[in-house]
């Protein structure tokens, strides 16, 4: 192992220091170009990492095409039961894990070890559990021509290409890799370069756990190698969590050898507020939602349909929504808005809003505290008095900015929720749980919480329609992504 234990230092100082690829269980040397990875809160370098040249990319690839016989070969069982290795060495490295993550994408720390570590550990074990699942179907008999019975068997995909987005590195990694294992399928899995210290200390992790050789890999890069993966004609799949933009490109690539996609991709969720509702009871709920992980989620409401007659209500119980954020340090636990990824991502958020404001819109609220010297942080604003067709409502910001738009009757509220390119979340705040299921089924949209939902369940499907992406990560569905049906029939 060298990954060093997080010994006396308090977490905030520590960094992985495994800086290799991991290709076939060994730790390899990068040989392409290296680049700073950057702590968003402090602007301090936490490492410079060197990225796999296009012939190493190739050597993973390679190692996973050699692992993928032997590995979809054992049973269910003996997966599960590796899978449930390596779910027990995250747990005994959980810190650095939630250090590595606080430290590199500014995740506030009280977020970052519930909704990414131990959610994410939790989501392992359940898709470890599912690799023993028989997923036989017995068709029965068919009598034309000739009396015959059929099964329907399943066969894994092969080698994965799984690309992850920068926000959150741990969970976006195991929602690929571990439905992707359980099916027996075996990975290349390439992180944001943005992001990419939790995922090479993934590799030591996996030598730790004695993962079969070859199983997971990882390699780390920018666009180059993204594109050398997602195009390579050794891989059978790609499965991408990221922006629309790029993942359009990606079932561009992989459309070059006909390969199938996963997409993972943006939002621009609505929140719906029905007639009727206590406002003030979840209107604390509402915000601290939208501004989770500083705004980078990809199911963030940040589109709050608002009926016209609670509107002014709301607004009052959104001033002390407001009160409660607290930007600045990830690693106090006082703090629910950590940074922007980098520079130009704050550039680009705050953008939104002085566009939005030229465009004749207002900030209805925002935060307006000093914030650090360093780092790149925003101030949350709430935006309103926009048209539904406006920049800062259509497009997803992924920042601190939300923005409000009052609707007339239930009608116009589906209609304005609707209205979008994206297709991925939505909520609806109902006083009535028959009235709010009413409006859910209505809505386009992969998820759909009713008054707020709950966790992020490992056996119900995520993803989302539109610009959104194709297909669904978690739960059966997640699997089934990796997996091709086979019809096997026989004469009697
Ligand atoms: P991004 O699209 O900028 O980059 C994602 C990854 O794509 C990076 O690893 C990057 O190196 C790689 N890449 C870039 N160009 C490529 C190319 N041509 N070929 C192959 N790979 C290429 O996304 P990001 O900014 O890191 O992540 C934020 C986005 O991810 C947001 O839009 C967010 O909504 C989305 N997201 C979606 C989900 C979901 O489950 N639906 C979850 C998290 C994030």
């Amino acid at each position: 192992m060298t990954t060093t234990n997080t010994d006396s230092r308090p977490l905030r100082d520590f960094v992985p220091q495994v800086r290799t690829l991991t290709i076939a269980n060994k730790p390899v040397q990068p040989a392409g170009e290296s680049w700073e990875v950057r702590n968003p809160a402090t602007e301090d370098v936490l490492a410079t990492v060197g990225g796999a040249a296009p012939e190493q990319v190739d050597q993973a690839v390679t190692a996973a095409r050699e692992a993928f016989g032997p590995w979809s070969s054992l049973t269910g069982v003996q997966r599960s039961a590796a899978m449930h290795r390596l779910a027990d060495v995250f747990e005994a490295h959980r810190d650095e894990l939630l250090a590595s993550i606080v430290n590199e994408v500014g995740t506030p720390v009280s977020l970052a070890e519930g909704m990414q570590v131990a959610l994410g550990i939790s989501h392992l074990r359940w898709q470890a559990e599912a690799a023993k699942k028989d997923r036989t179907v017995h068709l029965g008999g068919f009598d034309q021509p000739v009396p015959t019975e059929s099964d329907v068997t399943h066969f894994p995909v092969g080698v994965v290409a799984a690309i992850t987005g920068y926000n959150y590195p741990l969970n976006l990694a195991i929602y690929k890799f571990g439905a992707a294992l359980a099916a027996g399928c075996t990975v290349v899995l390439l992180p944001s370069p943005r992001t990419p210290l939790t995922t090479l200390l993934f590799g030591d992790l996996v030598r730790e756990a004695e993962l079969p050789a070859g199983v997971l890999n990882t390699v780390v890069g920018g666009t180059e190698a993204g594109q050398r993966l997602s195009a390579h004609r050794g891989v059978d799949k790609v499965s991408f969590t990221g922006s629309d933009a790029v993942g359009s490109k990606i079932m561009e690539q992989a459309a070059r050898n006909l390969n199938g996609v996963t997409l993972e991709l943006g939002g621009k969720s609505a929140s719906i507020v029905l007639p009727g509702t206590e406002v003030e009871s979840f209107a604390t709920d509402m915000h601290l939602r939208w501004s989770r992980n500083g705004g980078q989620g990809c199911a963030a409401l940040a589109r709050l349909l608002v009926h016209e007659d609670l509107y002014d209500r709301f607004l009052a119980a959104s001033a002390d929504a407001f009160e409660q954020m607290v930007v600045g340090d990830p690693w106090d636990r006082e703090t629910n808005i950590g940074p922007m990824i980098r520079p130009d991502h704050r550039d680009r958020v705050r953008g939104y809003v002085d566009d939005a404001v030229e465009a004749g819109g207002k900030k209805l609220l925002s935060v307006e505290k000093p914030l650090p010297d360093k780092g790149y942080f925003v101030n949350p604003v709430l935006l309103g008095e926009l048209g539904h067709d406006a920049r800062a409502v259509q497009e997803e910001i992924f920042g601190p900015v939300a923005v409000v738009v009052p609707f007339r009757d239930t009608e116009e509220a589906v209609r304005l929720a609707n209205d979008t390119a994206y297709g991925l979340a939505a909520n609806v705040w109902a006083a009535d749980l028959d009235e709010g299921r009413h409006v859910a089924e209505r809505l386009r949209a992969g998820t759909v919480w009713i008054n707020g939902g709950g966790g992020m369940r490992p056996d119900a499907p995520f993803g989302g329609s539109g610009r959104s992406g194709v297909g669904r990560e978690l739960g059966e569905w997640g699997i089934r992504e990796y997996l091709e049906p086979r019809h096997i029939q026989w004469r009697l």
